[in-house]
């Protein structure tokens, strides 16, 4: 597993030095608006906790974090009325998966009908 880089642009967020458009946060999880959107609703999901990647998250977080982090996203999906019609969450992971920012997030998409193709959302 590589090591955890403190300056990827989700760590800044959580530090507060990078701003960001808040749309959900507890202790344990943050969510903001992506700011290039695929979808007219694009949000992203983050643990507060150091984790890179869904393998690091899933293998090294405790119950409380998973948990929490999967109620949130739940949580946010109904506060933003995407239950209804439907919508997408996407975790990408390492270089094949096209991870840009080595801190796990998961996407979650919705508002428009996604098109079915994994590599043309
Ligand atoms: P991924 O390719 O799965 O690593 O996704 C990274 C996402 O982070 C992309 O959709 C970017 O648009 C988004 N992103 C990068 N910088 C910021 C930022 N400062 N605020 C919000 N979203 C960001």
């Amino acid at each position: 597993m590589p090591k955890y880089d403190d300056n990827n642009i989700f760590a800044k967020i959580l530090r507060g030095e990078i701003p960001n458009q808040t749309v959900y946060e507890n202790d344990y999880v943050l969510a903001f608006y992506d700011i290039s959107k695929l979808a007219p609703v694009h949000i992203l999901v983050i643990p507060k906790g150091r984790y890179i990647s869904m393998t690091d998250f899933t293998t090294s977080a405790t119950d409380k974090e998973i948990i929490e982090l999967y109620r949130a996203i739940g949580q946010i999906v109904k506060d933003n009325n995407l239950d209804k019609d439907g919508y997408r969450t996407i975790t990408n992971s390492g270089d094949h998966g096209g991870q840009e920012v080595p801190h796990l997030h998961i996407h979650i998409l919705g508002g428009r009908k996604l098109k079915s193709c994994v590599d043309n959302i």
